[in-house]
C-alpha cells in the first residue's frame, strides 16, 4: 500500500448530465482526496496529445471530437493505492460491462461516452498529471 496520485477526467457527457458532484462524492466516499481540480474546454491539440497512444486506433477521431464537445473537469486524486482504486471505482471501459455501483455503470451509456478517464499505471499518472498541472497547482 502506498499513497499515490492519479489523474482523473470527468468527461463532457458527465458534465452535460450535471453529475460532477455525484462523481466527486464517490471519490471522496472511497478515500480519494481532491489534490487539484480545474474545469476547462480541451483544445483539439490537447485532446490529441493526451490520447496520443491511441492515434492509430479507428476510434481516435471520434474520441477527440467527443473530448472537445464540451467542458471537462480535470482532477488529481490522492490516496492509498489511488491509481488502482480509481480504476476500480470507474468500472470497465464499456459501461455495459461495468460492475454495478461503478461510475461508468451509474453514469455512462456507451464506450464512446463513458463519463470518466483514469490513469492506468504509475507511468501514465506521472505523464498525465504533468500534462495538465504545474507542481505548484497540486496540494500535497
Ligand atoms: P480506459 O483506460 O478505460 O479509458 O480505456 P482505453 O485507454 O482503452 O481507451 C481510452 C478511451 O477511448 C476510452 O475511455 C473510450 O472513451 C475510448 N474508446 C475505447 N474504445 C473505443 C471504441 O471502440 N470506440 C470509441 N468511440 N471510443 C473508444
Amino acid at each position: 500500500m502506498s499513497v499515490e496520485k492519479t489523474l482523473s477526467i470527468i468527461k463532457p457527457d458527465a458534465v452535460r448530465k450535471n453529475v460532477v458532484g455525484q462523481i466527486l462524492s464517490k471519490f471522496e466516499a472511497n478515500g480519494l482526496k481532491v489534490a487539484a481540480m480545474k474545469m476547462k474546454r480541451l483544445s483539439k491539440a490537447e485532446a490529441e496529445g493526451f490520447y496520443a497512444e491511441h492515434k492509430e486506433r479507428g476510434f481516435f477521431g471520434d474520441l477527440v471530437q467527443f473530448m472537445i464537445s464540451g467542458p471537462v473537469v480535470v482532477l488529481v486524486l490522492a490516496g492509498q493505492d489511488a491509481i488502482l482504486k480509481n480504476r476500480a471505482l470507474m468500472g470497465a471501459t464499456d459501461p455495459k460491462k461495468a460492475e454495478p455501483g461503478t461510475i461508468r455503470a451509474d453514469f455512462a451509456e456507451s464506450i464512446d461516452e463513458n463519463a470518466v478517464h483514469g490513469s492506468d499505471s504509475a507511468t501514465s499518472a506521472a505523464r498525465e498529471i504533468a500534462f495538465f498541472f504545474d507542481a505548484a497547482e497540486i496540494v500535497n
